[in-house]
């Protein structure tokens, strides 16, 4: 039997809107908070909002400062900290960091370093789910080196292939090749953008799926063998094989096909012995046939929508996991699994820094005016976002996760409507007037959207 830790002080290795979001549950919970910053991020709100505040990784630039393993694990230890947040993106899913913090003696809330190693791989988190029988996207079972073995996979299960990197993540080191030409032309090219961009230039071949929906299932799961799923989120409208807006539930799965892509979530991270919260990521076509595609070991930015469809906060249930508590104790606040239900619609938009008119460039400078929205069912989760703050090119252009919740789907889309119609920003520009447009098109109304939705919509950009 493990033993119970109650947490004093949690540093969160990470900035912005979800430092913020994390300092929020640990403060509902009467555990003191520590931030860490850059030397970019000197105002940046995250510092204020957390009760002790440090620098980290003088001299070694914006995002390396986030990075600094031993910068950081040094703060944690001189301020007595006891756990550690990785939030997303930066160290989150670094296994180094996560072994590290173990050795010091502080917890890493999050799954254990050989997790977040197994499905930082996704070959091997394919080979897992192989095992466990879940269906995977027809692919190579290894990674590929040699354009022979790609171009034999081609002709066995024909064009279009997608080409991924098993490092990849956030939608980037992906391919796609239509034709032997295309995937003579690619195979070079993918293995050292991967080698660059992930520091592994293992790439791996998929049958790529015409116009999938993407769904990916919430889990919970606990030091002892315990695991709840929290349904489904639909992050189907992508740019660029990112995320763009994301909805809880679904609006489009049949009860049936909904029960076994839950069944196979649980199946994949009990065979795994997961621990902490993960998301199980699956591609469903037409057809409605799911195929697993990924795990992302951590806390996700569409969190939120899970949260306002369960009522079940999935940051303090991380936080409790890794204080040491089981699933079904009542410190965590999380009913049986048929007792945990889903009520309403939730839609999260991601508003960023960025022109669509513009191939949707980043833009940078002094937000000089700013009035966001409020009322009820709606929920904003911000960072630097405020009349004075300076948005520099450092970091990544998310600005203010916006989502909103009613009984019905075509409520939260109005209300979803009505909200971005109330933010007013000036100094920088947005991507709300092309958020607006995409939530009163007919077909994401109706459910009838995929993963092509935002390249196959050009009116969306004006
Ligand atoms: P990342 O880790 O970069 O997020 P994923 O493997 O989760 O990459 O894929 C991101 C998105 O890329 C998916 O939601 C989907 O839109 C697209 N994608 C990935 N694999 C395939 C595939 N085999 N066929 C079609 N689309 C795919």
């Amino acid at each position: 039997m493990a033993q119970i830790r109650p947490f004093q002080k949690v540093l969160v290795a990470n900035r912005g809107e979800i430092a913020i979001r994390i300092f929020r549950a640990c403060t509902e919970l009467h555990i003191r908070t520590v931030a860490i910053y850059s030397e970019e991020d000197q105002v940046s709100l995250h510092r204020f909002k957390a009760d002790e505040a440090y620098l980290v990784g003088e001299g070694k630039g914006p995002v390396e400062s986030y990075l600094d393993i031993e910068g950081i694990i040094e703060i944690a230890k001189r301020h007595n900290v006891d756990a550690i947040h990785p939030g997303y993106g930066f160290l989150s899913e670094n296994s180094e960091f996560a072994r590290r913090c173990e050795e010091e003696g502080i917890v890493f809330i999050g799954p254990n370093p050989e997790h977040i190693k197994m499905f930082g791989d996704k070959v091997e988190a394919r080979r897992l789910a192989i095992e466990a029988n879940i269906p995977v996207v027809p692919g190579t079972e290894t990674p590929i080196e040699q354009l022979q073995e790609a171009i034999f996979f081609a002709n066995e299960h024909g064009y279009p292939i997608m080409i991924k990197a098993a490092s990849g993540g956030g939608g980037r080191g992906m391919r796609i090749a239509r034709n032997q030409a295309e995937l003579e032309e690619s195979m070079e090219r993918a293995r050292s953008e991967a080698l660059s961009a992930f520091g592994n230039s293992q790439v791996y071949l998929e049958k790529y799926l015409e116009n999938p929906k993407h769904i990916e299932v919430q889990v919970l799961a606990d030091q002892y063998g315990n695991a709840v799923h929290l349904f489904e989120r639909d992050c189907s409208v992508q740019r660029r094989h990112q995320k763009v807006v994301e909805i809880a539930p679904s609006l489009s799965l049949t009860e049936n096909l909904r029960n076994e892509i839950y069944q196979a979530a649980l199946k994949i991270m009990k065979q795994a012995n997961y621990i902490n919260a993960g998301t199980v990521e699956f591609l469903v076509t037409p057809d409605q046939k799911f195929y697993f595609i990924e795990v992302n070991p951590r806390i996700q930015v569409e969190h939120t929508i899970t949260e306002l469809i369960t009522g079940i906060d999935i940051v303090q249930a991380q936080i409790k996991i890794a204080e040491g508590y089981a699933l079904d104790n009542s410190v965590m606040g999380i009913p049986p699994q048929n007792q945990i239900t889903k009520n309403g619609y939730a839609i999260q938009c991601r508003v960023t820094t960025e022109d669509p008119e513009n191939g949707f460039m980043p833009d940078t400078g002094r937000i000089v005016a700013y009035r966001s929205a409020s009322g009820f069912g709606v929920r904003l989760d911000a960072g630097n976002s405020f009349a004075g703050a300076y948005i520099t090119p450092h970091y990544d252009s998310l600005l203010v996760k916006v989502s909103t919740y009613a009984n019905t789907f075509e409520q939260a889309a109005s209300k979803m409507l009505r909200t971005l119609k109330e933010f007013r920003i000036r100094g920088v520009k947005t991507n709300i007037l092309f958020l607006e447009n995409l939530v009163q098109h007919p077909n994401f109304l109706n459910g009838h959207y995929d993963t092509s939705f935002i390249d196959s919509h050009p009116e969306l950009f004006h």
